[in-house]
């Protein structure tokens, strides 16, 4: 482990918070006062790869992953669940030990559901494609390559399995039986309708959106369909280089991306997943260049340059 990586931030108590949950990478806490319906989401340095936790943490990533969530949500025309005054300064009810790498948001029924959508063709879709020319069940047309953009962008569900099991792709119908006609009809077109505003904010600074994921939960006192979660994250996302995406002739040079892809990629080439073997320990240079291309995205996306 390389000495002068600054250690990644781990979280013990937060005041008036109880820890509620842990995923890979980000933390829930609920306000010890039962009556408040809040949540704070504390995104940690942690990355993870292929369903893995790593070691070390990205330093850093944690606030960009926030600041770039926040700008998004703010982008967006669509119900998000941060609480009004998440920001406003004096009123914050976040934790200074957190601050800058946590959101609070009101606490939603969320559905079961990843909603994915894809505007080009790579990573576990274009496997699939090689096999039998769709993606997650759909048919596509003949002749695409690893970074092709699709015709339009396809809406691609996942079941949300609990906590340890794999996420499972459904079709569009099992969201039906998830969550009934109406709200699958939701998520599917709020999915699309956010993609396509994301996209084009993106394009607008050389920045490609491939592919996404947003989850979605049902606001407990109007019943509105909010937009939650992350959104639009290089840990959620795919981007890449515009400039290199139309000039680059190799899948490598196409997709330069600003995602955790340096991760994978250099998971891939040096670990095999025999379902004992632990992840090895990232080596300085990933960690450093991973954290350079996440500044870079926030720096390219939200930067007064565009
Ligand atoms: P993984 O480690 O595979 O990502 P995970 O998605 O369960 O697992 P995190 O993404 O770290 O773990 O944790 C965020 C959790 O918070 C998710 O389960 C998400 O559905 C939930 N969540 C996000 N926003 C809200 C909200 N407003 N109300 C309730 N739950 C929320
Ligand atoms: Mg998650």
């Amino acid at each position: 482990t390389p000495g002068h990586t600054p250690a990644p931030t781990t979280d013990e108590g937060l005041p008036g918070f109880t820890r509620v949950y842990s995923g890979k990478v980000r933390d829930l806490y609920e306000p010890v006062d039962p009556a408040d319906a809040t949540m704070l989401v504390v995104a940690s340095d942690r990355v993870s790869a292929f369903d893995h936790a790593l070691e070390p943490g990205i330093p850093g990533k944690g606030e960009l992953l926030t600041t770039l969530s926040l700008w998004w949500f703010d982008q967006l025309r669509v119900p998000n669940h941060l609480v009004p005054d998440h920001r406003v300064d004096g009123s914050s009810r976040i934790p200074a030990s957190v601050s800058g790498r946590a959101m609070l948001v009101k606490k939603l029924d969320m559905f079961p559901i990843e909603c994915v959508v894809r505007g080009y063709l790579t990573g576990s879709g274009w496997k699939e494609y090689q096999a039998t020319q769709t993606v997650c069940g759909l048919p596509l047309p003949a002749g695409l390559e690893n970074g092709d953009r699709l015709p339009e962008p396809i809406y691609t569900p996942a079941y949300k399995a609990p906590m340890g099991e794999h996420d499972e792709n459904i079709d569009f119908e099992q969201t039906v039986e998830l969550v009934g006609p109406i709200v699958a009809a939701e998520l599917r077109d709020l999915s699309l309708e956010i993609f396509a505003q994301a996209s084009h904010v993106a394009e607008g600074r050389g920045v490609i959106l491939a592919d996404t994921k947003f989850e979605f939960g049902a606001d407990r006192e109007t019943g509105v369909t909010t937009l939650a979660d992350e959104v639009l994250t290089s840990d959620s996302s795919r981007y890449w280089d515009a400039e290199a995406w139309s000039t680059g002739t190799t899948p490598t040079e196409r997709m330069a991306s600003f995602d955790k892809q340096i991760v994978r990629d250099w998971l891939a080439a040096n670990w095999e997943d025999d379902g004992v073997t632990p992840p090895p320990t990232l080596p300085s240079e990933i960690v450093e260049r991973t954290a350079l291309r996440y500044r870079e995205l926030l720096e390219r996306l939200t930067g007064d340059a565009a």
